[in-house]
């Protein structure tokens, strides 16, 4: 049976040091700072927000928590967007999706400065991503990496199968890996015989958000297995979208849910909330976004 990759362990661990970090950003006169930014109450969300101003309070980061009224006007919301760019104690802004309907996501995604967008949702982050030199790259897929990281297993070469292609997790994941030199295969709700794919990779990663999808005769012996879906079952129980107790007896390792993936995003977070931190001490205004280094996603 496979061994379990702990995110929440991982996550703990990467913490400790976030702290340290804090310490010495503070002692230099920062203290980091993140803008979460909230319209309408979808319930869902509002748990989202909540872990992230825990988390950001529990290693130290000052959290502005911006909660708007369901029909706050987009031009509104460009204005305090403006305002959070402006703010030098503010180092990271995230807007919590889904928006309402009359809000244009492209739009205020856009107007996030590209220094404090540490959710990568950008098109400059996301071009970055296609060339791969992604200053911030996007929290859910960053920590897949990391979580793949611990098995100690060389991602060049391997078959990666990817299911789901979505902007925020699939897609992301799909160009990090290829950066790293993995075959990338991207499958979806079209993809027609799923398990022709999936059964060919060394590393099935599975982001579709549809409980029970991937079952054994799907998984390859030996394969990893990262289960990115969160799902709530009638019976309220939290399940991913693999059957984890018939896989696990096929994989070689494969993250739980909960447990796994997610207190990995809002890890990954912090960490690039810290970056752009640590990178407002180095950098002058004036200095192009262009000379940030990123040696993040090389392999
Ligand atoms: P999404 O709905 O935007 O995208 C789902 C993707 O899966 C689409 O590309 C769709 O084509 C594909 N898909 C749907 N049904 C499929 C099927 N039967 N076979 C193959 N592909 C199929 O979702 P998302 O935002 O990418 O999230 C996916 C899942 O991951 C959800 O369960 C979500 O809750 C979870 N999620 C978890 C984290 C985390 O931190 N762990 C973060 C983001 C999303």
């Amino acid at each position: 049976t496979a061994q379990i990759i702990d995110g929440k362990a991982l996550s703990k661990q990467l913490r400790v040091g976030f702290r340290e970090r804090v310490g010495r950003l503070v002692e230099q006169g920062v203290r980091p700072g993140l803008a979460v930014i909230l319209v309408g109450d979808n319930p869902a969300s509002r748990v989202y927000v909540g872990n992230k101003v825990k988390a950001c309070e529990e290693c130290g980061v000052r959290s502005l928590h911006v909660a708007l009224p369901a029909d706050t006007p987009e031009a509104e919301m460009l204005a305090r967007i403006a305002q959070l760019n402006a703010d030098p104690t503010v180092h990271g802004i995230l807007i919590q999706l889904p928006l309402p309907g009359h809000i244009d996501v492209r739009r205020v995604l856009e107007a996030i400065s590209v220094h404090k967008d540490v959710d990568g949702f950008h098109l400059y982050n996301v071009g970055g991503l296609v060339v791969g030199n992604t200053i911030f790259p996007p929290c859910t897929p960053y920590g897949v990496q990391l979580l793949l990281d611990t098995t100690g297993t060389e991602v060049a070469g391997k078959n990666v199968v990817v299911v789901g292609a979505s902007n925020i997790v699939g897609k992301p994941m799909a160009l990090m890996l290829l950066q790293r030199e993995a075959t990338v295969t991207i499958c979806h709700a079209k993809t027609r015989d799923l398990a022709q794919h999936t059964i060919l990779a060394d590393i099935l990663i599975v982001a579709a958000g549809k409980p029970g999808l991937i079952v054994p005769q799907m998984v390859k012996q030996g394969a990893i297995v990262i289960d990115v879906g969160i799902n709530r079952l009638p019976d309220n129980r939290i399940v991913g979208d693999v059957d984890f107790d018939g896989v696990k007896e096929k994989a070689s390792w494969i993250t739980p849910v909960p447990g796994g993936v997610g207190p990995m995003t809002v890890t990954m977070l912090i960490e690039n909330t810290l970056r752009s931190a640590e990178r407002s001490l180095q950098a002058s205004p004036a200095d192009d976004y262009q000379d940030w280094e990123a040696p993040v996603l090389k392999a």
